[in-house]
Protein backbone atom coordinates (compact mmCIF):
# COMPACT_ATOMS: atom_id res chain seq x y z
CA UNK A 1 0.00 0.00 0.00
CA UNK A 2 1.18 3.62 -1.02
CA UNK A 3 -0.41 5.51 1.68
CA UNK A 4 -4.08 6.48 3.16
CA UNK A 5 -5.57 9.72 2.76
CA UNK A 6 -9.08 10.91 3.42
CA UNK A 7 -10.70 7.95 3.54
CA UNK A 8 -8.99 6.68 0.82
CA UNK A 9 -6.99 3.78 0.58
CA UNK A 10 -4.11 3.93 -2.32
CA UNK A 11 -2.48 1.08 -4.32
CA UNK A 12 -0.16 1.60 -7.16
CA UNK A 13 -1.30 -1.80 -8.42
CA UNK A 14 1.03 -0.40 -11.78
CA UNK A 15 4.41 1.35 -11.53
CA UNK A 16 5.11 3.60 -14.39
CA UNK A 17 8.75 3.46 -15.87
CA UNK A 18 10.54 6.69 -16.93
CA UNK A 19 12.12 5.36 -20.00
CA UNK A 20 11.41 4.88 -23.55
CA UNK A 21 12.24 2.00 -25.87
CA UNK A 22 15.50 3.24 -28.30
CA UNK A 23 14.41 1.19 -31.39
CA UNK A 24 10.31 0.15 -31.22
CA UNK A 25 9.31 3.04 -30.54
CA UNK A 26 7.00 4.23 -27.75
CA UNK A 27 6.99 1.83 -24.49
CA UNK A 28 4.07 2.98 -22.74
CA UNK A 29 4.47 1.89 -19.89
CA UNK A 30 2.12 3.56 -17.68
CA UNK A 31 1.27 4.26 -13.64
CA UNK A 32 -2.03 2.65 -12.60
CA UNK A 33 -3.14 3.35 -9.16
CA UNK A 34 -5.91 1.71 -7.15
CA UNK A 35 -8.68 3.70 -4.54
CA UNK A 36 -10.58 2.43 -2.50
CA UNK A 37 -12.42 4.03 0.16
CA UNK A 38 -15.87 5.86 0.27
CA UNK A 39 -17.97 2.68 -1.07
CA UNK A 40 -15.95 3.24 -4.30
CA UNK A 41 -13.45 1.19 -5.94
CA UNK A 42 -11.39 3.88 -7.76
CA UNK A 43 -8.45 3.27 -10.70
CA UNK A 44 -6.43 6.66 -12.29
CA UNK A 45 -5.56 5.76 -15.58
CA UNK A 46 -6.03 2.22 -16.75
CA UNK A 47 -2.95 1.73 -18.92
CA UNK A 48 -3.11 -0.18 -22.68
CA UNK A 49 -2.77 -4.42 -23.70
CA UNK A 50 0.07 -5.43 -22.16
CA UNK A 51 -1.26 -4.13 -18.76
CA UNK A 52 -4.33 -6.00 -19.11
CA UNK A 53 -3.38 -9.17 -17.42
CA UNK A 54 -1.70 -7.32 -14.67
CA UNK A 55 -4.42 -5.67 -13.47
CA UNK A 56 -6.33 -8.65 -13.67
CA UNK A 57 -3.99 -10.23 -11.24
CA UNK A 58 -3.07 -7.11 -8.78
CA UNK A 59 -6.90 -6.48 -8.51
CA UNK A 60 -7.45 -10.32 -7.71
CA UNK A 61 -4.60 -9.95 -5.03
CA UNK A 62 -7.04 -6.91 -3.59
CA UNK A 63 -9.93 -9.24 -3.63
CA UNK A 64 -11.66 -7.62 -6.63
CA UNK A 65 -12.53 -8.34 -10.35
CA UNK A 66 -12.66 -5.76 -13.22
CA UNK A 67 -16.27 -5.41 -12.65
CA UNK A 68 -15.50 -4.41 -9.34
CA UNK A 69 -14.29 -1.14 -10.67
CA UNK A 70 -16.70 2.16 -9.99
CA UNK A 71 -14.96 4.84 -11.34
CA UNK A 72 -11.88 5.33 -13.90
CA UNK A 73 -10.52 8.49 -14.11
CA UNK A 74 -8.51 9.62 -17.14
CA UNK A 75 -5.65 12.03 -17.13
CA UNK A 76 -5.82 12.25 -20.42
CA UNK A 77 -6.61 10.23 -23.88
CA UNK A 78 -3.08 8.67 -25.14
CA UNK A 79 -3.03 4.71 -25.63
CA UNK A 80 -1.02 3.95 -22.59
CA UNK A 81 -3.37 5.65 -20.18
CA UNK A 82 -6.60 5.44 -21.63
CA UNK A 83 -7.41 2.16 -23.59
CA UNK A 84 -8.07 0.06 -21.06
CA UNK A 85 -11.12 2.03 -20.16
CA UNK A 86 -13.06 -0.98 -21.94
CA UNK A 87 -12.12 -3.77 -18.93
CA UNK A 88 -14.53 -2.11 -16.43
CA UNK A 89 -18.32 -2.34 -17.52
CA UNK A 90 -20.00 -0.99 -14.31
CA UNK A 91 -17.13 1.96 -13.96
CA UNK A 92 -17.51 5.51 -14.71
CA UNK A 93 -14.91 7.07 -16.72
CA UNK A 94 -14.10 10.20 -16.04
CA UNK A 95 -12.54 12.47 -18.62
CA UNK A 96 -11.38 15.88 -19.19
CA UNK A 97 -14.55 17.18 -21.39
CA UNK A 98 -11.47 19.10 -23.39
CA UNK A 99 -9.58 15.99 -23.70
CA UNK A 100 -12.05 14.17 -25.54
CA UNK A 101 -13.19 16.74 -28.08
CA UNK A 102 -9.46 17.57 -28.89
CA UNK A 103 -8.73 13.72 -28.95
CA UNK A 104 -11.83 13.30 -31.39
CA UNK A 105 -10.48 15.62 -33.83
CA UNK A 106 -7.11 14.43 -34.22
CA UNK A 107 -5.91 12.89 -37.41
CA UNK A 108 -5.76 9.71 -37.34
CA UNK A 109 -2.34 7.33 -37.72
CA UNK A 110 -0.11 9.78 -36.84
CA UNK A 111 -0.18 9.95 -32.95
CA UNK A 112 -0.40 8.61 -29.75
CA UNK A 113 -4.22 9.26 -29.62
CA UNK A 114 -5.69 5.07 -29.53
CA UNK A 115 -8.82 6.77 -32.53
CA UNK A 116 -11.38 3.87 -32.07
CA UNK A 117 -10.89 3.88 -28.36
CA UNK A 118 -11.46 7.96 -27.74
CA UNK A 119 -14.54 7.36 -30.64
CA UNK A 120 -16.03 4.29 -28.54
CA UNK A 121 -15.92 6.58 -25.53
CA UNK A 122 -17.63 9.53 -27.18
CA UNK A 123 -20.30 6.79 -27.57
CA UNK A 124 -20.21 5.12 -24.25
CA UNK A 125 -22.90 5.86 -21.70
CA UNK A 126 -20.56 5.28 -19.42
CA UNK A 127 -18.12 8.72 -20.10
CA UNK A 128 -18.28 11.30 -17.64
CA UNK A 129 -16.93 14.84 -18.70
CA UNK A 130 -15.48 16.86 -16.50
CA UNK A 131 -13.79 20.18 -16.34
CA UNK A 132 -11.30 21.46 -14.03
CA UNK A 133 -12.69 22.46 -10.65
CA UNK A 134 -15.10 20.46 -8.45
CA UNK A 135 -15.48 17.48 -6.58
CA UNK A 136 -15.14 14.30 -8.87
CA UNK A 137 -15.37 11.88 -5.57
CA UNK A 138 -15.01 12.89 -1.80
CA UNK A 139 -11.76 14.69 -1.80
CA UNK A 140 -10.93 14.63 -5.11
CA UNK A 141 -11.04 17.20 -8.07
CA UNK A 142 -9.40 17.78 -11.54
CA UNK A 143 -7.09 20.91 -12.60
CA UNK A 144 -6.07 21.54 -16.05
CA UNK A 145 -2.26 20.48 -16.58
CA UNK A 146 -1.92 21.45 -20.59
CA UNK A 147 1.04 20.18 -22.56
CA UNK A 148 1.67 16.44 -22.91
CA UNK A 149 -1.93 17.20 -24.48
CA UNK A 150 -4.17 20.45 -24.63
CA UNK A 151 -6.85 19.18 -22.49
CA UNK A 152 -4.64 17.12 -19.75
CA UNK A 153 -5.83 16.97 -16.15
CA UNK A 154 -4.37 16.21 -13.18
CA UNK A 155 -6.52 14.83 -10.22
CA UNK A 156 -5.68 15.85 -6.66
CA UNK A 157 -6.65 13.95 -3.74
CA UNK A 158 -6.80 16.61 -0.03
CA UNK A 159 -6.09 15.19 3.04
CA UNK A 160 -5.90 16.85 6.24
CA UNK A 161 -2.11 16.97 7.05
CA UNK A 162 -0.74 16.79 2.92
CA UNK A 163 -1.90 15.65 -0.25
CA UNK A 164 -1.56 13.76 -3.06
CA UNK A 165 -1.55 14.44 -7.24
CA UNK A 166 -1.82 12.51 -9.94
CA UNK A 167 0.34 13.90 -12.57
CA UNK A 168 -0.29 11.62 -15.29
CA UNK A 169 2.04 12.69 -18.16
CA UNK A 170 1.64 16.17 -17.19
CA UNK A 171 4.40 15.66 -15.32
CA UNK A 172 5.77 11.98 -16.39
CA UNK A 173 8.86 11.44 -14.65
CA UNK A 174 11.42 12.88 -11.37
CA UNK A 175 13.44 14.28 -14.31
CA UNK A 176 10.50 15.92 -15.87
CA UNK A 177 9.57 17.41 -12.30
CA UNK A 178 13.06 18.41 -11.34
CA UNK A 179 13.96 19.87 -14.40
CA UNK A 180 11.05 21.55 -15.24
CA UNK A 181 11.47 20.48 -19.26
CA UNK A 182 9.04 17.53 -20.85
CA UNK A 183 10.42 15.04 -23.54
CA UNK A 184 6.98 14.56 -25.84
CA UNK A 185 4.62 17.49 -25.36
CA UNK A 186 3.15 19.52 -27.94
CA UNK A 187 3.65 22.63 -26.54
CA UNK A 188 6.91 23.15 -24.44
CA UNK A 189 6.23 26.26 -23.03
CA UNK A 190 3.19 25.35 -21.54
CA UNK A 191 4.28 21.99 -20.62
CA UNK A 192 6.41 23.98 -18.06
CA UNK A 193 4.03 26.31 -16.55
CA UNK A 194 2.15 23.00 -15.92
CA UNK A 195 5.23 21.26 -14.36
CA UNK A 196 5.88 24.95 -12.30
CA UNK A 197 2.35 24.72 -11.37
CA UNK A 198 2.59 20.71 -9.93
CA UNK A 199 5.84 21.54 -8.29
CA UNK A 200 3.64 24.54 -6.39
CA UNK A 201 1.29 21.99 -5.15
CA UNK A 202 3.83 19.46 -4.12
CA UNK A 203 5.47 22.50 -2.04
CA UNK A 204 2.08 23.52 -0.59
CA UNK A 205 2.05 21.13 2.75
CA UNK A 206 5.20 18.51 3.98
CA UNK A 207 4.52 15.22 2.87
CA UNK A 208 2.18 15.83 -0.13
CA UNK A 209 2.99 12.90 -2.30
CA UNK A 210 3.43 12.92 -6.00
CA UNK A 211 2.10 10.02 -8.84
CA UNK A 212 4.00 10.49 -11.52
CA UNK A 213 2.86 8.86 -15.07
CA UNK A 214 5.41 6.90 -15.84
CA UNK A 215 8.08 6.94 -12.60
CA UNK A 216 7.11 5.84 -8.75
CA UNK A 217 5.65 7.54 -6.18
CA UNK A 218 7.82 10.53 -4.91
CA UNK A 219 7.57 12.97 -1.82
CA UNK A 220 9.51 15.60 -0.40
CA UNK A 221 11.89 15.23 2.39
CA UNK A 222 14.08 18.12 3.54
CA UNK A 223 13.75 19.82 0.31
CA UNK A 224 14.72 16.57 -1.35
CA UNK A 225 12.42 14.43 -3.72
CA UNK A 226 12.65 10.88 -2.46
CA UNK A 227 11.17 8.30 -4.27
CA UNK A 228 7.97 5.83 -2.19
CA UNK A 229 8.63 2.08 -2.68
CA UNK A 230 11.04 0.24 -4.76
CA UNK A 231 11.33 0.00 -9.00
CA UNK A 232 10.93 -3.53 -10.93
CA UNK A 233 11.58 -3.76 -14.36
CA UNK A 234 12.97 -6.21 -16.73
CA UNK A 235 12.55 -8.40 -20.05
CA UNK A 236 13.11 -11.70 -20.06
CA UNK A 237 14.05 -12.53 -24.28
CA UNK A 238 13.95 -15.76 -25.82
CA UNK A 239 17.71 -16.35 -27.70
CA UNK A 240 18.27 -19.82 -27.10
CA UNK A 241 16.93 -22.68 -28.91
CA UNK A 242 14.43 -23.45 -26.51
CA UNK A 243 11.63 -21.68 -24.77
CA UNK A 244 13.20 -22.62 -20.86
CA UNK A 245 16.24 -20.81 -21.96
CA UNK A 246 16.04 -17.36 -21.36
CA UNK A 247 18.47 -14.36 -20.48
CA UNK A 248 17.12 -12.32 -17.88
CA UNK A 249 16.90 -7.97 -18.62
CA UNK A 250 17.23 -5.91 -15.55
CA UNK A 251 15.96 -2.14 -16.40
CA UNK A 252 16.54 -0.79 -12.74
CA UNK A 253 19.53 0.82 -11.40
CA UNK A 254 21.27 0.99 -8.14
ZN1 LIG B 1 2.12 8.12 -21.01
Amino acid sequence: MLTTLAGWRIDIIVQGYPGKSVCHGGLGWSTIALLRGHGRVVLVDVGSFGQRQPIIDRLRAHGLAPADVTDVLLTHSHWDHSINWVMFPKARVVIGADELAWSLNEPWGTTPVPELYVRELDRSAQTVRVRAGGEILPGISAADAPGHTPGHLIFLLEGDRHDLVFTGDAAKNRAEILSGDADMTYDPAISRRSIEAIRALWQRKPGTILVPGHDLPMVLEDGEPAYLGTRAAAVSSWFGEGLEQTTLFQLTIG
